[in-house]
Formats: structure tokens, C-alpha cells, sequence
């Protein structure tokens, strides 16, 4: 008999205090943050849903490792293990440490980058568009259709629509193409995974064309769950095989350790071409250290090796996603605008039904991040105009293609209590959003621009 409370496949040896708050002191925290989230301290929050970047809990073996940690300038064990974990995962030859996922992108896309290249992806990432831009490229997304439509049951929106990666690279040329860029689970796309045959299908193309495939694997594990369990062909293997199988038809790797790594800071780069290698060790050198260690610590690379292999366990896996899963059907229930169906590491909900009377270029999300904490000291991210928008020459908003808030779930560090306590918050916010007002923006600066700007209610 399966019994459908969720329970933790854990049990908490060290426990961390939440400081709670009233309303009326969260009311003031929010303004002295110029309603930005990002600028509360932390102890202001009492359900921190921001990321689930470099938050999960640690497990005693991390911890053990911990202790193991060989903090040898040059050639340390640790590093041997870690290395040994990433080629297991990736089987990639060149394997580069860094100490998290954007320097591994600021490495690779500094090299494969520049004027008139041209990256294209499912969805890039914040980071990962800045990289690129950043160099004068252009990074262009090119989801599948399906991925807009928030009310479909489709289990793989996260893939890449195949026909624009062709027009794509048709139009530009092979030789002007930086990359294509395969995220996993497509974070900015609402946490969706994508299908081992859509990977399989975008892997020939790029062989076929000579264009270079890069998997960002941040969330490998979790949408190799969703690959065995909803992808018919794919339930004889395990998930970490399943992972394999996808880094096989790639020609890079890039992973932010604080994803599905658990841990709290780390990342690496792994390449398959040794010219390409070469010129990454050089800028890895100068930029994060030397080859074994690229910024990390010997214990810091001891916890990688071992989340990458705990990350894999498959009673953790099931837990991950049912629990992300019970968050999103509960607020469908209550009547909540959530993106279907639920990703694996979040929730989304969809700030421009959810506040259908705030204009977009009144930051609907922003309103919602803001209300959410204020009601019940839950700290969300705005993933929509804030993040994505851009201006005209006139100065005017192009808005972002969805207005989104999420929920990120850190891994193994809130119980299921939590959780329900963060659905009876939504619920009550829900019930009194027509009195919700939108915010204007008082300063903001020039690149990734929803991690400092202000706001003030409008
Ligand atoms: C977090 C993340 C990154 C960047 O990694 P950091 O460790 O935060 O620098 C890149 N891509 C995706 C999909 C991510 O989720």
C-alpha cells in the first residue's frame, strides 16, 4: 500500500532557527529593502523560496568529506575525487573546477563568444545570456511552442523547437554560431524538462552542421527523473545512466555545483575538444586558479564528489519532485495561476493572471514577491520584466515574454509543513489581490538588473 503523505527520505541531525516576524515589522523591512527582495538579510525571512542555488542541505557524508578535504596548492586528492565524479557524470575528458556555474560560462563564452556569433538555446539562463552578451554575441531562445502554453499538461516543454535550430543556423552560418545551448531543466523556461530524444535530435543537427552542443546540466538529475518516469524507451535505465547518456551527446558540459551537486559553492566546466581545453585552462589560470582547484577548496570539492553521486539516489529524486509537484497542484486547487506541469525544482506562478489588472510595465511579479512577503515573510524571485525586460531607444519597456514568480525549493531544508504553511500563505494573498498595487522602478543598473534595483509602489 502506498500512502500519499510525502515524507522526507531524511532525518534532520542539525537544525537551523527561523526568526519569525510580524506583519507590521515585515511591512518595514520590505520598504527599507526598496521592495526588492534580494536586499532583505536573511534573517528578515522566514521561508526563503529566492533559489535554489547553494542553498540545499548538506548531508553527514558531505560533511565527513568535508574533513577529508586536501587543501594541496597543486595535485590534492580532493581534487582527484572531485574529477573522478564529474568524468563518471559526464565522461568527458578535460575536466575544468570553478567556483561556480558563471565562471564556467564566462571561460567558455569569453573564447566561443564575440561580435556577430551567435548562441541559441531552449532558454538561456540570466547568467548565461550576460555571459554571452556580454562578449558582443548574441544569444537568441527558440523553446518550443508548447513551453507558452502554461495550461498544458505536456510533459516536456523544456525542449528546443528543432526547425528554428535549423533556420537558425542556416541563417547565420555554421561558422558564426558560438554554440547551441541545451539547459537542463530549463530553468528560466518554468523549470521544464526536456526530452532525451529532443537532446538526441538537437545533438544531430549540431553534428551535422559542425556546431558545438553545450549542456548546461544544472538540474541533470532531476530531469533525468522525469525522462525515466514519464519517457516511453527510457524506463530500463537508472537515472544517473540516463544523465550519461545526455553528456554523450554533447561536446561540453557546464554545471553550477549549487543545483544538483548539493552543495552550497562550486561549478565546473568539461570539454570534450583538447584545443578548446587549452585555451579554457589558460583564461582558468588567470581568472579562478590553478587546474586543481579553479577556485574551490580541497572540502569544497569533496562535497561535489559526493552530492553528485547523492543527488542520484532515487527514493531522493522521487521525494524532489513529488513535494515540488504537491506545492504547484495544491495552489492549482485554490484557484492560483501555476505554470503546468510543475517543473523540478519550482513552481511558477503566473503573475500576470494572478494580478490581471496590474500593466506589465507595473512589474506585476514584482508586486507579487512583495506581497508574498509581506503577508507571510516568504521571499520569492520575479522571473519577467524585472529580469528580461529591456527598453526601446524611446525608453519605453519591452517587456519580458512572461511576467512569472517563483518558488524555488531548496534542496532537503524545508519539511513538508513548510510547505503547506507557503500554500495557506499564497491562498490569502490570492483573496485580496485586487488591492494589490504596481511598483515603478527609482534605480536601476545596466546588466542584471533584478538582483540591485529599487522599486516603490505606484
Ligand atoms: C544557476 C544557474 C547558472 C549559473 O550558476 P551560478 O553558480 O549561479 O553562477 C547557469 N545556468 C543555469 C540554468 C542555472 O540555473
Amino acid at each position: 500500500m502506498e500512502f500519499k503523505t510525502i515524507i522526507e527520505p531524511f532525518r534532520i541531525k542539525s537544525v537551523e532557527q527561523i526568526q519569525l516576524s510580524t506583519a507590521e515589522q515585515r511591512q518595514k523591512f520590505i520598504r527599507e529593502a526598496h521592495y526588492n527582495p534580494f536586499l532583505l538579510r536573511s534573517n528578515q525571512v522566514i521561508i526563503d523560496l529566492l533559489t535554489d542555488s547553494g542553498t540545499s542541505a548538506m548531508s553527514a557524508d558531505q560533511w565527513a568529506a568535508i574533513m577529508r578535504g586536501d587543501e594541496s596548492y597543486a595535485g590534492a586528492e580532493s581534487w582527484y575525487r572531485f574529477e573522478s565524479a564529474v568524468s563518471d557524470l559526464t565522461g568527458m575528458p578535460f575536466i575544468l573546477p570553478a567556483h561556480q556555474g558563471r565562471a564556467a560560462e564566462r571561460i567558455l563564452y569569453s573564447i566561443r563568444g564575440g561580435k556577430d556569433k551567435m548562441f541559441v538555446s531552449n532558454t538561456h539562463f540570466d547568467t548565461t545570456r550576460a555571459n554571452i552578451e556580454f562578449t558582443g554575441a548574441m544569444a537568441m531562445d527558440i523553446p518550443v511552442k508548447e513551453s507558452a502554453n502554461f495550461s498544458s499538461e505536456e510533459r516536456f516543454k523544456g525542449n528546443l523547437d528543432l526547425k528554428l535550430l535549423e533556420d537558425q543556423i542556416l541563417a547565420n552560418g555554421p561558422e558564426n554560431m558560438g554554440g547551441v545551448i541545451v539547459t537542463v531543466t530549463n530553468n528560466s523556461g518554468g523549470g521544464q524538462p526536456v526530452s532525451f530524444s529532443n537532446l538526441k535530435e538537437v545533438s544531430r543537427i549540431c553534428r551535422q552542421h559542425n556546431v558545438m552542443l553545450i549542456l548546461d546540466a544544472c538540474r541533470i538529475a532531476e530531469n533525468a527523473y522525469f525522462i525515466r518516469e514519464f519517457e516511453k524507451g527510457c524506463e530500463q535505465y537508472s537515472y544517473s545512466e540516463i544523465a550519461r547518456m545526455m553528456c554523450d551527446l554533447c561536446d561540453a558540459v557546464i554545471m553550477s555545483a549549487k543545483k544538483d551537486a548539493l552543495v552550497n559553492m562550486g561549478g565546473f566546466l568539461a570539454l570534450r575538444d583538447k584545443k578548446l581545453a587549452d585555451e579554457c585552462i589558460q583564461s582558468l589560470i588567470i581568472t579562478e586558479g590553478f587546474t586543481t582547484y579553479g577556485g574551490l577548496s580541497g572540502r569544497d570539492m569533496e562535497a561535489i564528489a559526493v552530492g553528485l553521486k547523492e543527488v542520484f539516489n532515487p527514493d531522493y529524486l522521487r521525494y524532489r519532485v513529488r513535494s515540488t509537484g504537491y506545492l504547484g497542484d495544491s495552489l492549482k486547487k485554490s484557484g492560483i495561476p501555476v505554470m503546468s506541469p510543475s517543473g523540478g525544482h519550482a513552481v511558477y506562478i503566473v503573475a500576470s493572471e494572478f494580478y490581471s489588472h496590474i500593466p506589465v510595465n507595473q512589474y506585476p511579479g514584482q508586486t507579487l514577491v512583495c506581497e508574498l512577503y509581506k503577508a507571510g515573510g516568504i521571499r520569492a524571485v520575479e522571473v519577467g520584466s524585472v529580469m528580461f525586460g529591456k527598453y526601446d531607444e524611446k525608453g519605453d519597456l519591452i517587456p519580458a515574454r512572461y511576467e512569472l514568480v517563483r518558488l524555488a525549493i531548496p534542496r532537503r531544508v524545508y519539511t513538508q509543513s513548510h510547505i503547506d504553511y507557503v500554500i495557506e500563505v499564497c491562498d490569502h494573498v490570492y483573496k485580496n489581490r485586487k488591492e494589490a498595487r504596481g511598483m515603478k522602478i527609482t534605480y536601476e543598473p545596466g546588466f542584471l538588473r533584478h538582483f540591485t534595483s529599487r522599486f516603490e509602489p505606484v
